[in-house]
C-alpha cells in the first residue's frame, strides 16, 4: 500500500503506524482523521537533516500549516525544530495559542488585512512575506506607528507557473500571488522598499506550485531567484541574505504517484543554488522551504462507516459514507485522486468498482469515482488514504455536519488531538 506505514494485521484489518484502524473507528467514532505521528516527525527530520548535510549555512524548514492547522501540529513541528508558515490571522492565533515562538513564524497571504498585519507586528512574527505594493505601504505605515521594523521577504512569481495541479512553465504572470519579474514589478517594489524607514527587506520568496514530482522546476527556480538577488544587489546595492523556495513537494496519493525522496529534493536545491551563486558571483544566501502536504505525507487517512450500497444496474454502485465533501472537498473541488480500502477486509482483493459518495445534499458530493475497493457491505469501515493534508483544514459544516475528530497515532497508540464537534458547537454562534 501507499507507504510502508500501512499494513494488514492477523484479523485482516488495515493498520496505520501499528494501530488497528477498525478499532480506532469503533473507539473514536466516524468520520475520523488519523495521523501517523512517528511518520510526520520523520518527515520533519528528513527535510531538516538534508539541509544540514548539503548546505554550509543554517537553513529553515517552515511547515506550511494551511495543510493541517491545529494546536498539536504546531507543538509537534516546533519540537522537531521547524518553523511555521501561516496565511491568516486565524492560523497565527492558533500557532501562538499553542505556544509556537513568534520569531519562528512566517506570515503569508495575498490579501492580508490591516488588522492581520497589526496582529503580526504586535506578536513579533519573524518574517512577513509581502505579496503586493498595497501591503508594502500598509505595513510600512503600521510598523511606523508601532515603532517596529519587520523583516520582510518579497513574494516573487519566478516565471514558473503557480497553477496547483499542473506544472506548466508558461503563463507566469497570470497568478494572483506575488510580484512579477518580467514586467519590472519586483524590481520597482524593491526600489520603493529600499526608501522606506520601517521595512527591512531581507530576502525573496517563491512558491512554484503543489504536488510537484519533477526536480526541474526547483532547478529553474534556484537560477531565477539567485539571478534576481544579484540584479537587486547590482541595481540597489542591497545584498539579500535569504531565499525561500516555498513548498510543493509531491506525495503518493495513489500508486501512480512516484514522489522523489525528500533528501534528494533538498540536495538538488542546495546544489543548484550553489551553482547559481558561482555563476552570478553572489554570496551564498540562507535557504528556506515551506513543505505542507509532504510533512503529513501519505501516512494519514480518514475512516468512515458505509451506510448505503446502492447499485444502479449497468451504471455504477454508489457506496455512501457518513462524511463526504464537508470533511474532504478535494475531489469535488478539483478531482483529487485518492485510494480507498475497506479497512475490515484489507486482506481481501480490491476487485469491486465503487463510487464513494458522501452524505451531503449535492450530487457532486463524491470522494472518488470508479475506484477499486474490497466488496463493500453496509456497516463496513472505509479508509480513504492520504487525507492528512488539506482535508481537516478545508472542512466545513455544510448541512450542519459536525467536523470529525482527529487522532494521532504514535508507537501504535492513539490520542485525540481534535475533538469531534457537537451539535451544540454548531449552533454556538447562532443568535
Ligand atoms: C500552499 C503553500 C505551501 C505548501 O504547499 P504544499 O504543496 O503543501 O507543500 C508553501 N508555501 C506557500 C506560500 C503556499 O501557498
Amino acid at each position: 500500500m501507499l507507504t510502508n506505514r500501512y499494513s494488514v494485521n492477523e484479523k485482516g484489518h488495515l493498520t496505520l503506524g501499528g494501530a488497528d484502524t477498525v478499532e480506532l473507528a469503533s473507539r473514536f467514532g466516524t468520520p475520523l482523521y488519523v495521523f501517523d505521528e512517528d511518520d510526520i516527525r520523520g518527515n520533519c527530520r528528513s527535510f531538516r537533516e538534508a539541509f544540514e548535510k548539503n548546505y554550509s549555512l543554517p537553513c529553515k524548514v517552515y511547515y506550511a500549516s494551511k495543510a493541517f492547522s491545529c494546536k498539536e501540529m504546531y507543538r509537534l513541528v516546533d519540537s522537531e525544530g521547524l518553523c511555521a508558515d501561516v496565511v491568516s490571522g486565524g492560523e497565527l492565533y492558533t500557532a501562538l495559542a499553542a505556544g509556537f515562538p513568534a520569531e519562528k513564524i512566517g506570515f503569508h497571504g495575498n490579501n492580508k488585512t490591516p488588522d492581520e498585519l497589526a496582529f503580526a507586528l504586535d506578536s513579533g512574527v519573524g518574517r512577513i512575506i509581502v505579496d503586493n505594493i498595497y501591503e508594502l505601504y500598509t505595513l510600512n505605515d503600521l510598523a511606523g506607528e508601532k515603532g517596529k521594523k519587520p523583516s520582510v521577504l518579497f513574494r516573487i512569481k519566478p516565471g514558473i507557473d503557480c497553477h496547483t495541479h499542473e506544472y506548466i512553465q508558461t503563463g507566469q504572470i497570470d497568478c494572483k500571488f506575488g510580484f512579477a519579474l518580467e514586467n519590472g514589478e519586483a524590481m520597482e517594489a524593491v526600489k520603493i522598499a529600499s526608501a522606506m524607514d520601517n521595512i527591512s527587506l531581507v530576502g525573496i520568496h517563491c512558491h512554484i506550485g503543489s504536488q510537484i514530482f519533477e526536480t526541474q522546476p526547483f532547478i529553474d527556480a534556484a537560477d531565477i531567484m539567485v539571478k534576481l538577488a544579484t540584479d537587486i544587489r547590482d541595481t540597489f546595492g542591497i545584498t539579500l541574505k535569504e531565499i525561500n523556495f516555498g513548498g510543493g513537494y509531491g506525495i503518493k496519493y495513489t500508486e501512480k504517484d512516484i514522489p522523489t525522496e525528500k533528501d534528494t529534493d533538498i540536495k538538488i536545491l542546495c546544489e543548484n543554488v550553489k551553482l547559481a551563486c558561482e555563476r552570478y558571483d553572489f554570496p551564498l544566501p540562507s535557504l528556506s522551504i515551506e513543505p505542507g502536504r509532504s510533512i503529513l505525507d501519505a501516512s494519514t487517512l480518514t475512516l468512515y462507516k458505509i451506510g448505503v450500497v446502492k447499485t444502479i444496474k449497468d451504471i455504477r454502485t454508489y457506496v455512501s459514507v457518513d462524511g463526504g465533501m464537508a470533511d474532504n472537498p478535494r475531489y469535488a473541488l478539483y478531482g483529487a485522486e485518492y485510494e480507498a480500502v475497506v479497512a475490515n477486509k484489507a486482506d481481501k482483493p480490491r476487485d469491486f468498482t465503487a463510487t464513494i459518495a458522501g452524505k451531503c445534499c449535492e450530487s457532486g458530493d463524491l470522494i472518488q469515482e470508479h475506484t477499486k475497493i474490497q466488496t463493500p457491505q453496509v456497516g463496513d469501515t472505509l479508509a480513504v488514504l492520504a487525507t492528512g493534508a488539506y482535508n481537516y483544514s478545508m472542512a466545513s459544516n455544510y448541512n450542519r455536519l459536525p467536523r470529525p475528530a482527529a487522532v494521532m497515532v504514535s508507537g501504535g497508540n492513539p490520542r485525540v488531538i481534535i475533538e469531534r464537534e457537537t451539535y451544540e458547537d454548531i449552533i454556538k454562534k447562532d443568535i
